[in-house]
């Protein structure tokens, strides 16, 4: 396991704390779902994407980097396309420690020159692309009545705008040459139940979500499938503190979470199979799909409903002054 693999692995969990040891359950009864094999372990035969050229945006950090490392350990040369030059770096030690061909190129998914270029250097690295991970995305929470208009441009153009314009990018090419191609945009539940403190994120990824479902019936007849995958909370180490703070605390040190039906967060592993399954030749007639990685949390309902708590509340700033 490299030192990546290490730092992408939940904590040990306590036993008596999440009640999910092997020992079965806790002293409550309840014993959440199973931990996932280890990083390492692949639900694909190794070699499935022997020679293929995968993009990922924003592979350098979080959930990105972590699928593009389970790509790599299937064969992919991947390329990693994001803005920040240490990002870039991050992704690629872990890709090349890994021994996976990469291509850490610098890429604002918002500009469409720029896109163009990556995936020309892409091609000239490894051949055409054929898989991209539409992974990139920005987020902060802010109510909606103060969120600047720069605020919500800046997020819907970043997750709404530059998927589509990395789509589109994969989807000329490979209608212009006749080769089949796939697509896994990562969104988020909030496409489905609105995202009361991310209005710009929430809209943005109901858009990818969308975007998914159009993409899949206008590219089906070329052969380019085009599939949605929702992560439930999977916490990494390269959040951003203000996403952070909305954790439940027992996530920094152990993978517990009390608040789902889980009983635990995500293990980044479980959303690279996902990931690489949905553009592995496994899936080839699975399109349009959303497929939603969270351990059923978006549809938890309670019996009784919690009093309403705003958002402003919520994030401790005070009424709104106007
Ligand atoms: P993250 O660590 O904040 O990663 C975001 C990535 O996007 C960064 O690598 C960043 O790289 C890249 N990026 C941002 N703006 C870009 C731009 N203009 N051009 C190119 N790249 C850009 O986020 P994460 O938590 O891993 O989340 C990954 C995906 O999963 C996102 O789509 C997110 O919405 C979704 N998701 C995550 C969770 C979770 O629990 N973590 C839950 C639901 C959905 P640079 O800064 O180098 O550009």
């Amino acid at each position: 396991m490299s030192a990546d693999d290490a730092a992408t692995e939940p904590r040990p969990v306590p036993e008596a704390q999440s009640g999910l040891g092997v020992s079965g359950a806790g002293a409550d009864g309840l014993i959440g779902l199973p931990h996932p094999p280890a990083v390492g372990a692949s639900a694909l035969p190794a070699g499935t994407f022997d020679g293929t050229c995968v993009v990922v945006t924003g592979g350098g950090t979080g959930l990105g980097k972590a699928i593009a490392l389970e790509f790599g350990r299937l064969g992919a040369s991947v390329v990693i396309a994001s803005r920040n030059p240490e990002h870039l770096a991050a992704g690629e030690a872990a890709l090349v420690e890994l021994g996976a061909p990469v291509l850490a190129q610098r890429c604002d998914i918002r500009d469409a020159a720029d896109v163009a270029a990556a995936f020309t250097a892409a091609e000239d690295a490894f051949g055409p692309p054929q898989v991209l991970v539409n992974n990139a995305a920005a987020n902060f929470p802010v109510p909606a009545e103060d969120m600047s208009p720069n605020a919500w441009r800046t997020v819907v153009d970043i997750t709404l705008t530059g998927t589509f314009l990395c789509s589109r990018e994969l989807g000329r090419r490979h209608l212009a040459a006749r080769t089949p191609a796939s697509i896994v945009n990562i969104a988020a539940s909030y496409a489905w139940t609105g995202g009361p403190g991310f209005a710009h994120s929430a809209a943005a990824k109901a858009g990818v979500k969308n975007l998914t479902e159009t993409l899949a019936v206008e590219w089906g007849p070329y052969g380019i499938q085009v599939n949605a995958l929702v992560p439930g909370l999977f916490p990494h180490e390269d959040m951003t503190s203000d996403i952070q703070a909305n954790l439940d605390g027992t996530t920094a040190t152990t993978d517990h979470d009390a608040r789902q039906p889980a009983l635990r967060v995500g293990h980044r592993q479980e959303l690279g199979w996902a990931a690489t399954f949905l553009a592995s030749p496994y899936a080839r007639f699975i399109s349009g799909h959303t497929l939603v990685v969270d351990g059923a949390n978006w549809q938890r309902r309670t019996l009784t409903n919690a009093p309403v708590v705003s958002v402003r509340e919520q994030m401790g700033r005070p009424p709104f002054a106007g």
